[in-house]
């Protein structure tokens, strides 16, 4: 058993009056400060180039879209929001999503579609209110996904910025390729090389 002293309070103490004149000293002191408060909605928020907003599709020149329907954001998407179903085209790609769907009320903006994706086909925009009357409504598909490539230049820009700071230092993968034993290359499993996407966080991942 712990015996614990109770220390006695003083008149003043007892009162709470210094605690309260503290209380109204710090009140007053910031009624007179500038305010930070954002009045949203009429004031909206200027999101930089590193906010998540939704993720959105990156559509080219020719209105088409960057995506070659791979299906690795669909495989890494931590709430399975993405479902895709891939056609072939005429096009350099091959390859092309003929439904790409994200489910908006899955989606938890975590960034790693646009993470794994090879063609950067897929990035988290600056859109951040959602409205909807049903369910439906926020299942996007490519006539709501698919934003030009011009607009989407900031996060792009962004992120290729990032990719550069983590990406492997070529020196050390030039030795990690010489290390006879595969576990420097396999994300601690032997024999198994980590995707391209992965290789660029280094030995650090
Ligand atoms: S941001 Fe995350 S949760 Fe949303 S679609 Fe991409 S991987 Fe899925
Ligand atoms: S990872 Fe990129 S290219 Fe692959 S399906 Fe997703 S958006 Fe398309």
């Amino acid at each position: 058993m712990v015996l614990v002293k109770q220390r006695k309070l003083s008149l003043g103490e007892r009162f709470y009056f210094k605690t309260v004149l503290v209380g109204l000293a710090y009140t007053i002191k910031n009624m007179f400060k500038k305010k930070v408060t954002r009045m949203y909605p009429e004031q909206k928020l200027d999101p930089k180039p590193s906010f998540h907003g939704v993720p959105v599709l990156v559509q080219d020149k020719d209105g088409n879209a960057k995506c070659v329907a791979c299906g690795l954001c669909e495989f890494v998407c931590p709430p399975i929001a993405i479902s895709i179903t891939a056609t072939e085209t005429d096009r350099r790609i091959e390859r092309t999503p003929k439904v790409f769907e994200i489910d908006m009320l899955r989606c938890i903006e975590c960034g790693y579609c646009e993470e794994v994706c090879p063609e950067e086909a897929i990035v988290m925009s600056q859109e951040y209110e959602l409205t909807g009357d049903s369910r439906a409504d926020f299942r996007w598909g490519l006539d709501k996904l698919l934003v030009p490539e011009s607009k989407l230049k900031p996060r792009l820009d962004y992120i290729r910025k990032m990719y550069h700071r983590f990406r492997a230092d070529p020196k050390k993968e030039a030795t990690a390729a010489s290390v006879t034993t595969p576990t420097k290359t396999s994300i601690g499993v032997p024999g198994i090389k980590p995707h391209a996407a992965l290789r660029r966080y280094g030995d650090n991942y």
